[in-house]
């Protein structure tokens, strides 16, 4: 008889990192603490925003609205396609696991930058296919010609990150356009928006823009960033309609809630007034990268909501430093730290160290 601590998994599981949440800060002594370690939106929910929440949460007894008609049609009118070019997951990166369940598995590679998205490995390897990580330029940025050079006749998947998490930089339209045009049609690439509303380089392109006459292509966006709504995990994606059913035959049924379709319903509403603290947020982002390179930092340029200080192996003895003084940043070993703008008086805080750090 087999003992019952034997249970087995599907050996890809032995290898797979588990995904590390950006830190809690934490405080003893009752001054404020500052979250700056997932690229969180610092502020708080819009009046009718958070109304609009709280009254889909009187359903809460029912299963939510499955085909999330509301949203799908806001969206369509929001980005000009159709419905049927549309896809919901509970978050981007759910989306993402979901595409990558339909378009490979064991034998398959998947090409990305690297350093990026922390979820692509763990996503790529739950699937069984191999990731191809091609390393970034020495200024962070994509490097086009080498993730040409990746391709091979195994090739299923290309991840785009712009701008790129955790360094920052954009994909710039003739870059991006240049390599569309040599990957093949049977590869899927996505580009990955996350950020997308961050964006103030004139020289980069709108994926909705680029889906349109490219059937390999699809778009992923989020309401977690820009719209502030990450504890309701929504996302979606835009793809032709074979990419979408794709999607969508992998997806958990009823897994977008009532309350997240009802908030981000409400988001497109008020996109007004949302995009004015993006705004608000570009303009301290200008004014951290400015701060930080005139004290001599090297930091990258950044189109996100988040700077890249390149730390090499200072990396943890720094993030350390920011989270004695109860600011949390992303911290990646031996490479640098992903730092998220937040509220003024947090920025500022995490300003002081980091000057106070070069001298
Ligand atoms: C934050 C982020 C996402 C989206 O996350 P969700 O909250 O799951 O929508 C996707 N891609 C990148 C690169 C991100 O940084």
């Amino acid at each position: 008889m087999t003992p019952d601590h034997e249970v087995r998994f599907r050996s890809v599981l032995d290898d797979v990192a588990a995904y590390k949440p950006g830190k809690p800060p934490e405080r003893t002594d009752g001054r404020p603490t500052y979250k700056l370690s997932s690229n969180e939106n610092p502020y708080p929910p819009l009046p009718g925003v958070l109304a609009a929440a709280t009254d889909a949460a009187a359903n809460m007894n029912r299963y939510p609205d499955m085909g999330a008609l509301d949203l799908l049609e806001a969206l369509s009118e929001r980005f000009g396609v159709p419905v049927s070019d549309l896809a919901l997951g509970t978050g981007s990166v759910a989306v993402l696991y979901h595409l990558l369940q339909a378009a490979c598995g064991e034998g398959d590679e998947v090409v990305y930058a690297w350093r990026s998205f922390e979820a692509y490995p763990i996503a790529v390897q739950l699937t069984g296919a191999t990731s191809v990580r091609v390393p970034l330029t020495d200024d962070a940025r994509h490097d086009f010609k080498a993730m040409e050079a990746a391709l091979t006749d195994r090739t299923r998947v290309v991840l785009v990150c712009t701008p790129n998490n955790p360094t920052g930089p954009v994909v710039r339209r003739d870059e991006l356009l240049a390599f569309l045009d040599v990957v093949p049609r049977n590869v899927l690439v996505v580009l990955d928006e996350a950020y997308r509303e961050f964006i103030r380089e004139p020289e980069t392109i709108d994926g909705v823009e680029v889906y349109r006459d490219r059937p390999n292509v699809v778009v992923l966006r989020t309401f977690s960033k820009a719209y502030g709504l990450a504890g309701f995990r929504i996302g979606y994606a835009i793809g032709h309609p074979p990419v979408i059913a794709a999607i969508r035959k992998c997806a958990l049924p009823f897994g977008v809630s009532e309350v997240a379709q009802a908030a981000a319903v409400a988001s497109l509403r008020a996109e007004k007034e949302l995009l004015e603290r993006v705004e608000a947020l570009v303009v301290e982002r200008t004014r951290v990268v400015d701060e930080l390179r005139a004290s001599g930092w090297k930091v990258p340029e950044t189109h996100a909501n988040f700077v890249w200080m390149p730390l090499g192996e200072e990396t943890v003895a720094f993030s350390e430093a920011l989270q004695a003084e109860g600011v949390s940043v992303r911290p990646f070993p031996g490479e640098g730290a992903r730092v998220t703008i937040g509220e003024r008086e947090a920025n500022d805080l995490f300003l002081t160290i980091a000057c106070a750090w070069r001298q």
